[in-house]
């Protein structure tokens, strides 16, 4: 398997190699491309630097960036949710560093202790029901949907997706993992049927009726929004009485080999700002990490919410957990 990944990696590096460059940075990401273009186009219009992507599987990304080593083009890894960023610098392919107009935009439990890495858009997961079969008066937190009285009527993604990982990892930081296990347990009882291999089709299963209920980011939900088909499907934001919803994120940090860094910085700190933060989380219905950003117009319609302020590092740290405690809850 690494032979093969070294290869592809060397066809790669042989295929676009580049003269180090000032004038340019170079983003390797597994968010989305037409989701940061154009908000780097406007950078390079202001600036005069010009930004390369290149997206790919972001384990696909960390792989190559450590085998290429020093021969990387990689000035910044982007990536969605704070697992894969944490696994990003528990390999060692993160530089760490020191902004204080990153400090300063981004709440300190978005971004890594020691700056290997920065929340740019905050991600909210949670509990959306179709209002064919129930209200908000129904719902309160996570945990309650591994009630009896919820059988058969809940449908959840598989826990293999790194998003339910993290999710499971603040869960066993708010109640340990042997009441998390309990509510796992308590949701598996629950399932209408099969779990869903992504978001969409679960809330296409609870708009359809064949479940009451599901958890998802609510950026699936938004999209489905502008579907009248679906306007059954409701919002309701967990766990408000007690530690508040799930959050997770998209960000960045500056890769350690990156010849450089100085301009690397400057775009992560560009990307914080009040400029682009609005552009960069409503280009897929997310949250801005900057207090005080304008948000998208219609995810603005949700109000607002209580979040939980679990430094986002530990998703990653307790992912471990996360995966035993699914197993063992035989939640798929
Ligand atoms: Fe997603």
């Amino acid at each position: 398997m690494k032979n093969y990944l070294l290869t592809i990696s060397l066809i790669l590096i042989a295929s676009c190699s580049r003269e180090v460059s000032n004038d340019s940075v170079t983003i390797f990401t597994s968010r989305q491309p037409q989701l940061i273009e154009p908000i780097l186009e406007k950078y390079t219009e202001k600036t005069g630097i010009k930004v390369n992507l290149l997206s790919g599987n972001a384990q696909q990304l960390i792989e190559r960036i450590d085998i290429e080593g020093d021969k990387s083009e990689a000035d910044i890894f982007m990536t969605v949710d704070a697992g894969v960023l944490w696994q990003a610098s528990e390999r060692g392919i993160l530089a760490s560093i020191q902004s204080n107009t990153l400090d300063k935009n981004i709440p300190s439990h978005l971004r890594d202790i020691n700056g290997q890495w920065f929340g740019l858009s905050k991600r909210a997961r949670t509990i959306v029901f179709s209002n064919d079969q129930y209200t908000i008066d129904d719902f309160s937190s996570y945990e309650d949907l591994a009630n009896p009285k919820w059988a058969g009527k809940l449908c959840l993604r598989t826990s293999k997706k790194i998003y339910n990982r993290s999710l499971l990892a603040s869960m066993i930081d708010a109640n340990g993992f042997d009441n998390t296990k309990l509510v796992v347990e308590g949701w598996v009882k629950n399932l209408a049927t099969d779990v869903f291999s992504n978001d969409t089709n679960a809330l296409k299963a609870v708009s359809s009726g064949q479940c009451g209920f599901t958890v998802v980011n609510t950026y699936y939900l938004a999209r489905l929004k502008t579907d009248s088909t679906y306007r059954n499907l409701t919002l309701f934001w967990a766990n408000q009485k007690d530690r508040g919803v799930h959050v997770n994120i998209s960000g960045a940090g500056v890769v350690k080999t990156s010849k450089n860094k100085e301009q690397a910085i400057k775009l992560l700190e560009y990307l914080s700002s009040a400029e682009a933060q609005y552009d960069y989380a409503s280009a897929n219905k997310e949250y801005p990490v900057l207090i005080g950003a304008s948000l998208d117009a219609y995810i603005a319609t949700w109000g607002e919410f209580v979040e939980d302020t679990i430094g986002v590092e530990k998703l990653g740290k307790l992912q471990k957990e996360a995966v035993f405690l699914a197993q063992e809850a035989k939640y798929n």
